[in-house]
């Protein structure tokens, strides 16, 4: 399980939020990925580049994971996901689609519905980026938890 506390605010408000209504659905969901520093997408995207990771990794300062505006997240029963999928948009969250079904961006939610998500995303309140637990690492690394997420279909950037 990813960091969540490691999120913007507002992005982990929405994301409670939405995993609570899933569960409610009988919908398991396992956050995978949350925040990655700078530092950690150059590290994944230069292992990537050996060939050394087991999923497609963004170069240093294209991921929607540096800012925490963005999720990796297995859902299960996998054909529960276009459904989680729907849920999480009224959440604010964009899923990436059947090429890259873990990844859900975090988009601004258009409607106005969350006022209270909006206040808080106009505050300059954002963490900085840190090292994350290394298990997030080993799963892009694919070096450990293959065996737990043998069902993820290729990740995201
Ligand atoms: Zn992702």
């Amino acid at each position: 399980m990813a960091n969540i506390m490691l999120l913007p605010e507002n992005v982990r408000h929405s994301l409670i939020a939405w995993r609570k209504e899933l569960n409610a659905m009988g919908i398991r969901s396992t956050v995978t990925s949350t925040l990655r520093s700078s530092a950690k997408q150059k590290k994944l995207y230069s292992l990537y580049q050996q060939g050394l990771t087991k999923y497609p990794v963004a170069p240093p300062g294209r991921s929607l994971h540096e800012s925490g505006r963005a999720v990796d997240m297995v859902v299960r029963p996998p054909n529960a996901l276009p459904l989680a999928a729907q849920v999480g948009s009224r959440y604010g969250f964009k899923w990436a689609g059947s090429k890259d079904t873990v990844h859900f961006s975090y988009v601004f939610p258009v409607q106005g519905v969350f006022k209270a998500v909006r206040k808080v995303f106009r505050s300059p309140k954002i963490p900085k980026p840190r090292v994350i637990a290394s298990k997030e690492f080993g799963w892009q690394a694919g070096k450990r938890y293959t065996r737990q997420f043998i069902d993820v279909p290729p990740h995201c950037k």
